[in-house]
């Protein structure tokens, strides 16, 4: 039941149709009996969407592509991994104050770790956004080999130079030496499901290939390394991973997250 108690939560992102934030964190916030609502809004100007938080009282918000290095700046604060990573995924409002945090990092680290071991493995990140930040950064605290590939040079090489790793060109990658591949880009994401962000023939048998990508559940990326035999992990734990941590913060209780997880499956025409 909405009424003047209930508290505010939102994603902002553009594009924001495809997310799956809402689904989820709704049917956690009923699961408990919480008096919360969540939304998504697409937001072009996230400087402005900051203000409107403040101004409504908005609780919290889930903070997407392409916003999460912009929205650093207008916060009152960045805890310090965000800070160490370059990006925020999650903020929180506490009487008026807004900190940042990223949940990316512990999202991916997890999901990836319930299938290969990171230390010792090459592992090539497609993408030098927000998510690429918070994914490297997860695979360099492992013990992981990084490589960062990006379609613009300039930024890709920063985030290697940060990450103290390599960066590669998206079209030298076919030499180059691979046990896990991860894509941060948002290629392949619905509508644009046929497109796939490196050549087939550079997906060999043996990697382990992982999508931040979760709608669709398996993007084309994924089905053409299914074929090779790869092990493939999908975007649902690890946005579900984060989605948890999130609830948790908020409410400040334990987050429900067989159901979140089976919510999200349902909403992408998967049966759990
Ligand atoms: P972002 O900060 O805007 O970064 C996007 C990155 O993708 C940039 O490096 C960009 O390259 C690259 N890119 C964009 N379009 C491309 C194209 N057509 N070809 C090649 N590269 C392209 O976005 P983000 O927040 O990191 O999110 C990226 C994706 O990850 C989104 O699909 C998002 O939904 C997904 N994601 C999933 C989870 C999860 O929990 N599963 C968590 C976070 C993000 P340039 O530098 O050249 O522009």
């Amino acid at each position: 039941m909405i009424n003047s108690n209930t508290s505010l939560y939102a994603v902002l992102g553009d594009p924001i149709s495809h997310s799956l934030s809402p689904v989820m964190h709704n049917s956690a916030f009923s699961h408990i009996d919480y008096n919360g609502v969540y939304f998504a809004f697409k937001v072009e100007e996230i400087g402005n969407a900051i203000t409107g938080i403040r101004a409504l009282g908005i609780k919290g918000a889930g903070i997407t592509i392409p916003h999460k290095v912009t929205v650093m700046e207008f916060l009152d604060e960045v805890d310090n991994l965000a800070k160490k990573i370059g990006a925020v995924n999650t903020i929180v409002n506490r009487k008026g104050k807004i900190t940042g945090y990223n949940f990316d990092f512990l999202g991916a680290v997890k999901a990836l770790k319930e299938k290969t071991d990171i230390k010792g493995k090459n592992v090539s990140v497609l993408g030098a956004g927000g998510a690429a930040r918070a994914v490297g950064y997860g695979i360099i605290s492992e013990g992981g080999r990084l490589t960062i590939l990006n379609r613009t040079i300039d930024k890709g090489e920063k985030l290697a130079e940060e990450l103290e790793s390599e960066f590669c060109p998206f079209s030298d990658f076919k030499g180059r030496k691979c046990d896990i591949l991860i894509n941060t880009t948002p290629v392949g994401m619905h509508p644009h499901v046929r497109d796939i962000p490196v050549a087939k023939e550079d997906i060999k048998k043996g990697m382990v290939v992982m999508d931040a990508v979760y709608s669709p559940i398996k993007t084309n990326l994924l089905r053409v390394a299914e074929t090779k035999g790869c092990v493939t992990i999908d975007g649902v734990s690890m946005f579900v991973y984060q989605g948890a941590a999130q609830f948790e913060l908020w409410t400040g209780k334990k987050a429900p997250i067989d159901l979140m997880r089976k919510r999200v499956l349902n909403a992408l025409g998967c049966s759990s």
